[in-house]
């Protein structure tokens, strides 16, 4: 499991986007005590670790992402960063912890922006496109206020990447969406609108699986043509994923317990889509629930059964390895509300349609006249077969050892390339640097 937690300090937003299935209320905002006793249970999760605890968040080894999220994380404003901060930072030293925030940005001020860099806190976004398109469905004005907060960003050197998310409105405008992002030079991650678990009104905004995988085959032929000029972390993950034979987000893979988020109240959810729910809190920061206390919730057993039944339904898939059968969150609102074991992410056909597209090409790049030449005549044994293609250069970053198997996506495996993988966060299918999708849309 990776090493994530998400602190959602409030659940409200001042955006009112027409799709948004993530939190999204009024209420209280997290105060200090909270933090100072996440700071305690992050702690005594790696003091007092079994052995079995040792893939927690806070086990005391490597690296710990925080990523703020929301409603809308910079609600709270400069003053609770201020407070939050040096007091996530100090308290959990000696590990190391990394910083992210996941928002609109409109309330990003000046001070933010420096606090921010003091702490080396990575920004991320949530825009669809052209403001026309955006504003048909996240709200007259967002568009302004975010392009607003992404300049002064920019004008304090910080780095923005976006989450676009595409609805079933919004995904005909494909081509201009993509122009979009590569005019302003935003890096961004592909979303699908969901249904939601809390607000049936969101429910017409969700794109079905085959759109879905028509848009992300879409955007991979077009990305194939600009990687110099815009980067899709989604397709990314993707295609390492296929070159690696591992996940490299948290839909593909097994999430439980790599992406925890504490809500404002201190109760902890399995991850920040929960947020807000209190019939998925697996515990509550208060009582300083150890790993076999969270484990022993009723909400954890349910989410583990499925992580360990799913392959029923996914059979001899031969993308199983990586993607685990999708998203829980995806899975439970497909099968509305309850969860079966053997619950699939809906979003199957999309995954695999992608997945087959990337094997596709990046098999047709790697028998390229160009790459054969370049691995007959310049031996490489670092890139091995994998030399020239805009689709190899990707999947060389997440390429590792791989062992000869019978399924296609193994077969394609087995050309490869003898590089370990490179060390890269684990991230969630999210903005910019990786950052945690979810509510945000
Ligand atoms: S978004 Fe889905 S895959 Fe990611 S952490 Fe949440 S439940 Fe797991
Ligand atoms: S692509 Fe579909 S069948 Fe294959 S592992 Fe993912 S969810 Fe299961």
């Amino acid at each position: 499991m990776s090493s994530h937690l998400m602190l959602v300090p409030s659940l409200a937003c001042p955006a009112s986007c027409a799709y948004c299935f993530g939190p999204h209320a009024s209420g209280k905002t997290m105060g200090r005590e909270t933090l100072e006793v996440v700071v305690e249970w992050q702690r005594a999760l790696g003091g007092g670790a079994s052995e079995a605890d040792g893939d927690l968040p806070g086990n005391g080894r490597g690296t710990l992402e925080i990523t703020f999220h929301g409603g809308e994380p910079l609600v709270p404003g400069a003053k609770w960063y201020r407070e939050a901060l040096p007091l996530l930072r100090d308290g959990l030293a000696p590990r190391k912890v990394r910083f992210a925030a996941q928002s609109n940005l409109w309330l990003l001020t000046d001070e933010l922006c420096e606090l921010f860099l003091e702490y080396g806190v990575s920004l991320g976004t949530s825009l669809d496109g052209p403001e026309a398109i955006n504003d048909a469905q996240r709200g007259a004005g967002y568009f302004a206020k975010t392009m607003a907060g992404i300049e002064r960003a920019r004008a304090h050197s910080i780095d923005v990447g976006a989450i676009c998310t595409f609805t079933a409105q919004s995904v005909a405008h494909t081509p201009e969406i993509f122009d979009f992002f590569v005019r302003e030079g935003l890096n961004f991650s592909v979303h699908a609108a969901l249904p939601s678990l809390r607000y049936p009104e969101a429910d017409r905004w969700s794109i079905t699986p085959e759109a879905h995988g028509e848009l992300l085959v879409d955007l991979l032929d077009r990305y194939l043509e600009n990687l110099t000029r815009v980067r899709i972390s989604t397709l990314d993950s993707m295609a390492r994923s296929v070159s690696a034979g591992r996940g490299g987000i948290c839909t593909f893979g097994e999430c439980l317990g790599g992406y925890l988020a504490v809500g404002p109240d201190g109760a902890i959810y399995p991850c920040q889509r929960f947020a807000g729910m209190p019939d998925f809190a697996v515990g509550d920061v208060a009582t300083r629930p150890s790993l076999a206390e969270l484990k022993a919730s009723p909400v954890w057993r349910e989410f583990r059964a499925r992580e360990e039944q799913v392959k029923e339904a996914c059979g001899d898939c031969a993308y199983f390895g990586f993607c685990k059968g999708g998203c829980t969150y995806n899975a439970l609102v497909g099968s509305e509300g309850v969860l079966a074991p053997t619950a699939r992410d809906p979003h199957c056909a999309s995954y695999r349609r992608t997945f087959d597209a990337v094997t596709e090409r990046a098999m047709a790049e790697m028998f390229s006249p160009e790459n054969l030449d370049a691995v007959v005549e310049r031996p490489d044994p670092e890139r091995g077969l994998m030399r020239r293609g805009p689709l190899l250069s990707i999947m060389r970053d997440g390429a590792i050892r791989t062992r000869p198997a019978a399924t296609p996506a193994a077969s394609w495996q087995q050309w490869r390339w003898r590089r370990p993988a490179h060390p890269r966060r684990p991230a969630v299918d999210g903005g910019a640097a990786a950052l945690p999708r979810g509510g945000d849309g």
